[in-house]
């Protein structure tokens, strides 16, 4: 069984339509594939219309949170909720929000570039995003006004929150997502809580208080952006406290270099995942 977990369509800052992201995974030869984009459910209907025989499709989603660093500051965590209710009124509410603050955000860090001789148009870039505006859609822009020779250099320079034109948005406080997930019948698993390429982590301590309360199901291992020895800390974490592991490749279409499939979760840990969940099913057909 070829399983991942993580994968990111234009619902938000992937470069494959939700349709185009199943048949990306069939020709990876996966046997599930999970949807999960930031901060909405948008791509769920295409991507469920799309699936051929022989491939299963879990509904998930990233979201965008807040939890105490390392350093004892908030540090940007995302958390993946799989399987949840997506009518749950609260948690539905929730996602609007991020949505909105996510627009306001790109539209300040457009206008700080702009004040910098920088002509990228903030209105074009939300527009063309969808409903979902993330950092990679002003990397295009940035990318296309020949700003950057490359996405990477973009995130590394422009967009970097140690850069001068980086503005935070107002994430969810990781207890209250997971406690939302949990009420819209969903299964929380941490996503790359070390992945320490990108800057700041998670302290750990905040992971441990989450799975001792029972309500964090589990925590993404495998992820390309975590060294060996972090995910092997993460994966002891989880045998301690009983958490699912997971492993995913998180594609974002070209928008990133992984592979879909280039890394996968194993079966007895996605029956555990859909065992767990209440708020929606697993699709076959
Ligand atoms: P945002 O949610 O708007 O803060 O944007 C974060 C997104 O940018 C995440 O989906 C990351 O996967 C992506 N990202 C972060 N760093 C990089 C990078 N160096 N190259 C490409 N994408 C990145
Ligand atoms: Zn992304
Ligand atoms: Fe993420
Ligand atoms: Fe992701």
């Amino acid at each position: 069984m070829r399983i991942d977990l993580h994968a990111h369509s234009t619902a938000s800052d992937g470069t494959d339509t939700p349709a185009g992201l199943i048949a990306a995974a069939a020709r990876a030869e996966l046997d599930v594939v999970a949807i999960t984009d930031h901060d909405t459910t948008s791509g769920w209907q295409e991507a469920a219309a799309a699936l051929p025989a022989g491939l299963a499709l879990v509904r998930g989603m990233e979201m965008s949170c807040l939890g105490h660093g390392e350093d004892g500051y908030p540090v940007a965590v995302h958390l993946l909720a799989y399987l949840f209710d997506p009518g749950h009124e609260a948690f539905a509410a929730e996602r609007q929000r991020l949505q909105q603050a996510r627009r306001e955000r790109i539209r300040l860090m457009a206008q700080r570039m702009r004040d910098d001789g920088i002509p990228v148009d903030p209105d074009a870039i939300i527009a063309g995003a969808g409903n979902v505006v993330g950092r990679p859609h002003l990397a295009r822009a940035l990318l296309d006004l020949g700003v950057v020779e490359t996405i990477g250099d973009a995130f590394l320079h422009h967009l970097s929150p140690r850069g001068p034109y980086f503005a935070r948005m107002a994430d969810t406080w990781l207890d209250d997502a997971v406690a939302m997930v949990r009420a819209a019948g969903g299964v929380p698993v941490l996503a790359h809580a070390l992945a320490r390429k990108r800057g700041r982590v998670l302290d750990l301590e905040h992971v441990r208080v989450l799975a001792e309360s029972g309500q964090l199901a589990g925590l993404e291992v495998d992820h390309p952006d975590h060294e060996e020895k972090d995910a092997a800390i993460l994966a002891r974490l989880a045998a301690r406290h009983g958490l699912i592991t997971t492993g995913s490749s998180d594609y974002h279409g070209g928008n990133k270099t992984i592979a879909l499939g280039a890394r996968t979760t194993a079966a007895d840990q996605l029956d555990e995942l859909v065992a767990r969940a209440t708020g929606a099913g697993i699709i076959q057909r």
